[in-house]
């Protein structure tokens, strides 16, 4: 099967206008500085927030 029409150039752009990726928002730890994603335990030190940190393993990464 086939489209029917063909759409125009300017009904395409306006369709794939929505679809620009947006960057990844990062806040930076206040525990040891490195970046991690809001409401996430951070990779290396564990830290949530003031009540709540993970126990982070020492020896293994
Ligand atoms: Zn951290």
């Amino acid at each position: 099967m086939l489209p029917v029409q063909k759409h125009s150039k300017s009904r395409k752009r306006k369709r794939r206008s929505h679809h620009a990726l947006k960057p990844i928002h990062y806040v930076r730890c206040p525990q040891c500085g490195s970046s991690k994603l809001p409401h996430c335990a951070c990779d290396n030190c564990g830290y949530v927030n003031p009540k709540l940190a993970l126990q982070m393993d020492t020896d293994q990464a």
